[in-house]
């Protein structure tokens, strides 16, 4: 496994929810779940609670934790909650997130 700025950002992600085990984290970078949780631990990531949406401060981060999986119904209602950025509504990787998918260019039909 060559873990490139891109699958350090995945596995952070990743990682703070509880669904994604190191099994579902491994498959998704294609590794194994050994390597997965040895890099966690060199990372010193750390299982988190999550908020709910009430919980969270005006310095939490308000990235929705399920935000590329939404289903309502499911009951989504976890939340980042790590301190912000200063300035930004988002922690720090989540800005990077936010914003790279916001800027990514619009498709257009040309012609
Ligand atoms: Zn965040």
């Amino acid at each position: 496994m060559i873990w490139t700025d891109e699958a350090i950002e995945t596995l952070k992600l990743m990682w703070p929810l509880e669904k994604n085990t190191a099994a579902v984290i491994a498959a998704a970078l294609g590794t194994t779940r050994n390597a997965v949780i040895g890099k966690a631990h060199r990372l010193k990531l750390a299982k988190r609670p999550h908020k709910t949406f009430a919980q969270l401060g005006p310095k939490d981060c308000r990235y929705n934790l399920h935000i590329d999986t939404w289903n309502p119904t499911k009951g989504a209602d976890e939340w980042c909650g790590q301190p912000v950025k200063e300035g930004k509504p988002y922690c720090e990787a989540h800005c990077r997130v936010a914003y790279r998918k916001a800027s990514e260019p619009h498709t257009r039909g040309e012609g």
